[in-house]
């Protein structure tokens, strides 16, 4: 073995081109990857099988990307994240690394998981190098005047383009083809009972590769980003670039998506084509909860950001969260809204806003116990995006909606579905309905006979409406 032979571990990061840790540690030496398996951890974070499977099976794609480039690949299952130290050392020692390269990951368990790991390298007189690759800035780089986390999107935003205007870094590209090591390492297996409770269609509604997620970009730029602002929030038309899961799982960088971006956009990221800029807006979005979940940590640990709002006497009525969960509470939009959920491991934005909002102003019941479903179903579950989308929805944030915004689902049907064509893609005992009913259809199934086909409407919208904005004042007023 070479003397200057390092480990790569590879975690949310699932590609070869422009990963930072990657390419630093192939330009300093002979590499070989590791992958740490921690399936008993999967159950405790509510990952779902859909996100599992769809991960594991871009380890086969990732290897064969290795394989190209002469970098051996050891695939090992843990119980827990607190054995990741000790089992790096022991492998690093085994094939005499010097050291250890990773980019870092930002969840409370995730980031003393990988302190510790720097600890125990640093005693075995070991190098340890971590970078930021997740996102465009290390959080913590991006603060207000007094040295503190920003709390409100449209400030970090500020701040973050005054940083960028400095900087248009290119990708980094694949690196070079590495002298053959001549190692063979034991992989431990990759079929997991877990994943049989993923979706069978999977790999249809998302095929798996770091080449797939760059047609996936190029076609969006191409053809749908200039008109993203315009037709983003309708979910009949796939507008939107379906990158979630790719980016969730690091088959494609934030910097890739940015730099086809701001290329179709001559330079620009903050002025030029309005579509554009809105969807390097959502980018940001992404980036700024990412720097949340670092800032508040109690944030990870779904504690609301808003410490006031745990008096909220939120609701855990079974019945009426099953209603939710199964698409069957007699809203038409959010019921196809959480089928598609369940049928694809995907939802789109709008309806994500919708059904939360709905879930927990309407329904009244506690917001973690969506946000507890959502990552047991999506195929892209981000903990910081996740937690985010639920706490803004919910009032109970940071720069969340405010507590009296409470969408009426009925109208957000009308506005942003309004020929019905999504509703009816995933509701099929509507179909029958025409256009004008459609949002509303339970007057019109009574009339031809059709009501036992769909449910009456679960909770009285304005009169929800009242209660959960009494709470919300009571609050203020305790306060
Ligand atoms: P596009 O509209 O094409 O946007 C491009 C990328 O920007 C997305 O892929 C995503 O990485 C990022 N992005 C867009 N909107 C947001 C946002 N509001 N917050 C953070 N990042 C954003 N996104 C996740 O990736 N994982 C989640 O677990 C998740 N849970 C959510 C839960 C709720 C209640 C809400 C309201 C939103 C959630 N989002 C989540 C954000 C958003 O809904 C998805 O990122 C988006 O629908 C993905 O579709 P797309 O790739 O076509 O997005």
């Amino acid at each position: 073995m070479s003397s200057s032979t390092y480990l790569m571990w590879f975690r949310s990061d699932l590609r070869v081109s422009d990963n930072t840790a990657l390419y630093e540690a192939c330009s300093t030496g002979q590499i070989i990857a590791v992958y740490l398996l921690f399936p008993e951890q999967w159950q405790q974070h509510d990952d779902s099988p859909n996100k599992v499977k769809f991960q594991l099976a871009q380890i086969s794609n990732l290897q064969q990307a290795l394989n190209k480039l002469n970098i051996p690949l050891l695939i090992k299952k843990l119980n827990h994240f607190n054995e990741a130290a000790d089992f790096l050392i022991s492998t690093a020692k085994q094939y005499q690394c010097r050291g250890l390269f990773f980019n870092e990951e930002y969840g409370v368990n995730e980031i003393n998981r990988d302190r510790q790991v720097h600890q125990s390298f640093h005693q075995a007189q070991l190098t340890c190098q971590s970078f930021t690759d997740q996102l465009l800035f290390t959080p913590g780089t991006i603060k207000n005047q007094s040295g503190n986390f920003y709390k409100v999107f449209s400030q970090f935003k500020r701040k973050l383009y005054e940083k960028l205007a400095g900087i248009n870094r290119l990708p980094l590209p694949t690196p070079v083809k590495q002298k053959s090591l001549n190692i063979k390492l034991v992989q431990d297996n990759l079929d997991i009972d877990f994943c049989n409770k993923a979706i069978t269609k999977l790999f249809d509604h998302w095929p798996i590769g770091e080449a797939t997620a760059q047609q996936r970009l190029q076609q969006f730029i191409n053809h749908k980003v200039v008109d993203y602002q315009e037709n983003r929030d309708f979910p009949a038309q796939p507008a939107t670039s379906q990158l979630s899961p790719y980016l969730t799982a690091g088959m494609i960088s934030i910097r890739q998506c940015l730099h086809a971006a701001r290329s179709a956009n001559q330079g620009e990221f903050a002025s030029g084509n309005p579509g554009i800029t809105c969807w390097i807006n959502e980018l940001i979005w992404r980036e700024f909860y990412k720097h949340i979940l670092v800032g508040f940590p109690q944030v990870s640990k779904h504690q609301p950001f808003l410490a006031e709002t745990q008096l909220i006497p939120w609701s855990h009525d079974s019945d009426l969260l099953k209603a939710w969960q199964q698409g069957k509470t007699g809203f038409p939009i959010v019921d196809a809204a959480m089928r598609q959920l369940v049928a694809t491991g995907w939802m789109h934005n709008r309806l994500r806003m919708i059904v939360a909002m709905f879930l927990t102003k309407d329904l009244m019941l506690d917001w973690r116990l969506g946000e507890k479903f959502f990552m047991q179903h999506l195929i892209d579950g981000d903990l910081a995006a996740n937690n985010g989308g639920w706490q803004w929805s919910a009032s109970t944030g940071t720069d969340a909606a405010p507590y009296f915004r409470i969408f009426n689902p009925t109208s957000q049907s009308k506005r942003f579905d309004p020929q019905g064509q999504f509703i009816k893609a995933f509701v099929p005992e509507l179909q029958p309905i025409p256009a004008k009913y459609i949002h509303q259809p339970q007057a019109y199934l009574q009339q031809n006979q059709l009501h036992q086909t769909y449910p009456e409407p679960i909770v009285d919208h304005s009169l929800a409406r009242e209660q959960v904005l009494t709470a919300f004042k009571q609050l203020k007023e305790v306060k």
